[in-house]
């Protein structure tokens, strides 16, 4: 048995909990269209998924106002399946995959908006550039070419850890990065959004100046991968 969380409820104290300038990703990965329409009907309109197959399956029975946003690792060959509507892609890690995106907007009339990942965290398994990589992408003719993607902000994702000072220091160099990288500016680059900050330490990610915020299982309750 479990027990039905209360949606509506958890949006509530979450949005009144965080200023108004930072916006709030609905992560609603796993879940059934009948959660996520109890957060829409409660007004929640950006949700964050991480496969694109199951964001492709979501989008087209759900409302046609939602802002689709890909938060996890993007395979080249799946890009097509979602070009016609991603809103925001969090987690770019490099060129080729920066090429794919633009060729697929491209067939779609659209310019897809993007955000780099950076590798803050310690543990192995999460993906990222490192700053440096992400500046010399920015700063390279090739990504002149990608017309049909603009580099909107920086996503990154902390530790999984306790240790709240190293998931403050993993923050801080996010917003370092973006404070150093914003001054490029190009047709397709103007950096205006971090992305930082989950269910369990949103708050400490915006006091390090996160702007955009993914929580998924304060809102929907944990997720059963069984
Ligand atoms: C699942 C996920 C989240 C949300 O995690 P919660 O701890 O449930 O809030 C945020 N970001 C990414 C990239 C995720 O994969």
């Amino acid at each position: 048995m479990s027990f039905k969380m209360n949606i509506k409820q958890n949006l509530k104290s979450i949005k009144s909990s965080i200023p108004d300038s930072v916006t709030l990703v609905a992560v609603s990965k796993t879940k059934p269209v009948s959660d996520l329409m109890e957060a829409y009907n409660a007004g929640q309109r950006i949700f964050g998924e991480n496969k694109i197959q199951e964001m492709s399956e979501k989008q087209e029975v759900l409302p046609k106002d939602i802002e689709w946003h890909m938060i996890g690792h993007v395979q080249r060959n799946k890009v097509k399946y979602m070009a016609s509507f991603v809103r925001l892609i969090h987690g770019v890690n490099n060129i080729k995959l920066l090429k794919e995106i633009n060729k697929q907007a491209l067939k779609h009339g659209r310019v897809i908006d993007c955000l780099l990942q950076i590798k803050i965290a310690s543990e192995d398994s999460k993906f990222g550039m490192t700053p440096t990589e992400a500046y010399n992408l920015l700063q390279s003719e090739v990504i002149l070419g990608l017309k049909n993607v603009k580099i909107t902000g920086l996503m990154g994702m902390a530790t999984f850890t306790d240790n709240k000072n190293q998931v403050k220091q993993e923050f801080n160099t996010l917003k370092q990065t973006f404070d150093n990288l914003k001054t490029i500016q190009t047709k397709n680059c103007e950096l205006k959004t971090i992305s930082m900050g989950m269910s369990g330490d949103y708050q400490l990610a915006i006091d390090c100046g996160s702007t955009m915020v993914r929580v998924g299982s304060s809102i929907f309750g944990e997720r059963n991968y069984a």
